[in-house]
């Protein structure tokens, strides 16, 4: 294992600086790297660099993009054991997680290597004989990537490999409590010839002042940012005052319905997978689980029986499926959401309520949910299972739409026909039918209502990094 990256990457270079902040390992505090505490100065330089490097690699061959981001995705599973390590110490998930996650975000840079090359315009029928009308699309310029910390690698590339397969140049503020999955990616893509300025890294303790700072910068024209709901309102209306084209990837409260005529073990095994994927620390978490009346006992059931299988321990442990919470005040929010909703009523129904004091939360069940508990309208993101009755169908849709989120929703059921009708009435931006896992690369990403807008992977995912140019021509 080489030597954690540790600086920032301007221009192709690693610049240290005096200032430097510490990456800890969410299980046990141990310190894993001091790293450059990036400044204003610092993201001017690095916005300078992508700017420099926007000529020379917006004119390149789009297949030769390709080429070096399908490099990049392959190196990336080379080293797949390694970024995997990297992941459970700084982000504390369980480590087969890790691995899926390292293929997961080099399959977007599969994906984009080959969207690359079909950057298509088109022509467009005139209505005069001697003119031809012809749309092109152009890469929209140096962009600034924003990151969280749940998804360290994923998050990066989804936008990475549609930002630089249009032609554009990236300047990248990870998280602050996961920046070394980023910088092990830049040392990847200097390895492979991405060449300098193309792909920049500022880690900053400071995400407010230098974040901020960098999105406001005059060269950068577009912003792409995955977070919370709260931080990209405020990224959203900043960026207004330069009009800068914004993408936002925000928070979820994905209903999870199950319908009577369900198959409930199926619906176990996809509330497994949607519920408790880095320990219930992900926007697509299913956060509300609302169930049919007649299914609600045995559903419950048999849930209860899988979900105390779960191993909680160590990432680095093989074994286990749900670890540490990434901060404390993450695990003291959690303990307050299951502490309101035990208040107004909910029922314990697996576990003890967490106390908020440990990051290693053991997973807990609660019925009797009401929209009165704070749980019902925030993301827990954390293991915990609210269940809510509906007395049918229509009550059902009505209770999953309850919520001014729209990532993803899920519903179980059997009846083809219910099946559609269900997915056409839920307000969410991806729906899984029988299904509890809908990322992936060559599929649209993305929500509605209060979770954003904007594509990530599928052919849809490049839109964003290009602009439409119109040409009309008179040939005689
Ligand atoms: P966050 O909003 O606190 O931080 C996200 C990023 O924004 C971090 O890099 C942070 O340093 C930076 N940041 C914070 N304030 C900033 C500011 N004023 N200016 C510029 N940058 C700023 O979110 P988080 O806690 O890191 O991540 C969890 C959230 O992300 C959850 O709400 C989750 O649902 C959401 N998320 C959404 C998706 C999606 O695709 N929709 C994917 C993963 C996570």
């Amino acid at each position: 294992m080489s030597e954690v990256k540790r600086d920032a990457f301007i221009d192709g270079r690693w610049v240290a600086g005096e200032a430097r902040f510490a990456v800890t390992d969410p299980f046990d505090d141990a310190p894993i790297a001091d790293v450059t505490d990036a400044d204003e100065a610092m993201a001017d330089t690095a916005v300078a660099a992508a700017e420099r490097a926007f000529a020379g690699w917006s004119r390149r061959a789009a297949p030769e993009r390709g080429t070096l981001l399908g490099a990049l995705g392959a190196r990336m599973l080379a080293d797949e054991r390694r970024l995997a390590e990297l992941c459970t110490r700084e982000n504390g998930k369980p480590i087969k997680e890790s691995l899926a996650e390292v293929r997961y975000a080099a399959s977007f840079l599969t994906w984009f290597a080959g969207e690359a090359g079909r950057v298509y315009g088109e022509t467009i029928p005139a209505s005069n004989p001697a003119q031809r009308l012809l749309v092109t699309r152009e890469p929209v310029g140096p962009v600034a990537v924003i990151t969280p910390w749940n998804f360290p690698y994923a998050m990066l590339t989804r936008k990475l490999g549609a930002a630089l397969a249009a032609g554009c140049t990236v300047v990248a503020k990870p998280a602050e409590a996961t920046p070394l999955g980023t910088l092990a990616i830049a040392e990847l893509a200097q390895e492979v010839g991405v060449p300098a300025g193309v792909f920049n890294v500022v880690p900053t303790s400071r995400a407010r002042e230098v974040g901020g700072h960098l999105l406001a910068a005059k060269a950068i024209r577009k912003i792409s940012f995955t977070g919370s709901t709260e931080v990209g309102m405020l990224i959203m209306k900043n960026a207004a005052a330069d009009l800068k084209r914004v993408s936002l990837e925000l928070g979820g409260n994905a209903p999870f319905v199950v319908l009577s005529d369900a198959d409930l073990d199926a619906a176990v095994a996809g509330a497994l997978v949607a519920k408790f994927r880095n320990s219930g620390q992900t926007c697509v978490a299913a956060n509300r689980f609302i169930v049919e009346e007649p299914v609600a006992e045995a559903f419950a059931g048999k849930l209860r029986a899988a979900v105390a299988e779960l191993h909680v321990g160590r990432g680095s442990d093989p074994r286990t499926d749900v670890g540490p919470v990434i901060d404390d005040a993450a695990a003291r929010k959690i303990a307050g959401l299951v502490a309101d909703a035990v208040k107004r009523g909910a029922r314990v129904v697996l576990g003890t309520p967490p106390d908020g004091a440990s990051r290693l939360i053991h997973p807990v069940i609660l019925d009797g949910i009401t929209p009165e508990m704070a749980l019902w309208r925030t993301e827990i993101f954390g293991p915990v299972i609210a269940l809510r009755t509906a007395a049918d169908e229509g009550a059902a849709i009505a209770q999953a739409n309850d919520t001014e989120y729209g990532l993803v929703a899920y519903v179980y059921t059997r009846d083809g026909a219910r099946q559609l009708r269900v997915a056409e009435a839920l307000e969410a931006g991806m729906v899984g039918v029988n299904e509890g896992l809908v990322s992936t690369a060559q599929a649209p990403f993305g929500g509605i209502k209060h979770s954003g807008f904007g594509r990530e992977g599928s052919r849809h995912g490049i839109d964003d990094y290009t602009n439409l140019k119109y040409i009309a021509q008179r040939i005689g």
